[in-house]
């Protein structure tokens, strides 16, 4: 069991910035930028590798939540990333979007 999936079985309690019912929005717990959030999906897939067909909608969904809130944020820009297997970083087996802001 991930530790993204402790959160979103409020085994570990967590701030959601934001929720619907396809993903939920946290700041991570080890910033690398002034703002760094997390769009983690409820769906359980570990890497973006596994993805099928099937889940294209869901992760056009997470681009749609992450651009909602910069907007809401009111940032201009931003850097949004997927970590993909250890070698790129990847230490959540948990697909997350990686959402950077520096003023
Ligand atoms: P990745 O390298 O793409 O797998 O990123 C996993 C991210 O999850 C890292 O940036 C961690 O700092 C972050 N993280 C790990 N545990 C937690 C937690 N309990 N709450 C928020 N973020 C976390």
């Amino acid at each position: 069991m991930t530790v993204f999936w402790k959160i979103l079985s409020w085994e570990i309690p967590s701030k959601r910035l934001y929720e619907d019912d396809k993903c939920i929005v946290i700041n991570d717990i080890n910033p690398k930028a002034q703002i760094h959030m997390l769009i983690i999906p409820k769906k359980e897939i570990p890497t973006i590798f596994d993805m099928t067909e099937d889940d294209t909608s869901l992760i056009w969904h997470l681009h749609f939540v992450w651009a909602k809130m910069a907007k809401e944020m009111w940032l201009e820009w931003c850097k949004m990333t997927f970590h993909v297997w250890e070698k790129w970083w990847q230490e959540v087996f948990h697909i997350h979007l990686h959402v950077l802001w520096n003023k």
